[in-house]
């Protein structure tokens, strides 16, 4: 989530690298996927509704207690997968599911290059891994959303991955720096509003409160390559209002609310 640039540049845009994707829907049923700007302005995935409203009834998870916090992120893993998957169904496009690593250790490979400082979890393109870092200060305070929303985002970048979005990003033409980032700003907050979209979609069985939401919405923080915290609150907001991936097209959202 909370990736340094460089990992971002590398990670994202270096890489031409594909892999092949499983599909749940028959083929004949299955429509390529998009390229260009198309995948990023007029994606199918944005047209396919709302997310059906699933339980995902959180998991007891433990501070300090490495081994109910595994399973939690794996049972939020379960929810997502489920969730999404009934999406791309609908918007008649190839999915696969995730792989998940949890590290307790920065450096681990994770596909794209080692593990960074600094980042909560990485998602990588090239083998569909979520990487999730677990140490200490994190395990010591695990009750609230964060793990939860951190996950959805990563997640987020899968279905921007499946859709067509990430490899359209990737191997864009920039002229400079300042476009790059502008691209991943928008990439990175999309991805945000797609966690609230799935969170907002499962919120009523979670028996959250709505200030557990605002938690996490507050612990949003400006960066060049995340956007303004405002922003970041945003978009957040926005998904999980309209429980739509429909809601998330920075891609052609005003510049004020994608800086
Ligand atoms: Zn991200």
């Amino acid at each position: 989530m909370r990736t340094p640039l460089i990992t971002l540049l590398s990670g994202v845009l270096a890489s031409l690298l594909f892999t092949g994707t499983a599909s749940a829907v028959p083929a004949e049923q299955v429509r390529p996927v998009p390229k260009g700007k198309t995948a990023l302005v007029a994606n199918p995935i944005y047209k396919s509704g709302k997310l059906d409203e699933e339980t995902c009834q959180e998991q007891p998870v433990y501070n300090n207690d490495l081994e109910s916090t595994e399973s939690y992120l794996s049972f939020v893993l379960d929810c997502l997968d489920k969730s999404w998957e009934d999406q791309f169904s609908k918007a008649k496009l190839p999915f696969s599911k995730p792989r998940l690593a949890v590290t307790s250790r920065i450096g681990v490979p994770t596909g794209c290059g080692k593990f960074p400082d600094g980042a909560q979890a990485i998602y990588c393109h090239k083998n569909k891994k979520i990487t999730f870092y677990l140490d200490r200060g994190i395990l010591a305070d695990v009750t609230d959303l964060f793990l939860f929303q951190v996950m959805a985002h990563e997640y987020g970048h899968h279905v921007q991955e499946l859709s067509g979005i990430l490899p359209t990003v990737r191997s864009g033409k920039y002229r400079n720096d300042k476009e790059i980032l502008a691209t991943i700003r928008k990439f990175e907050l999309q991805a945000e509003c797609l966690s609230g979209v799935f969170i907002g979609s499962v919120w009523r069985s979670l028996g959250r409160r709505e200030s557990d939401f605002r938690y996490v919405m507050n612990a949003a923080y400006s960066t060049a390559s995340h956007g303004k915290a405002a922003n970041i609150a945003y978009w957040l907001t926005r998904g999980f209002r309209q429980e739509n991936p429909g809601a998330c097209n920075t891609f052609t959202a005003p510049r004020s609310k994608v800086s």
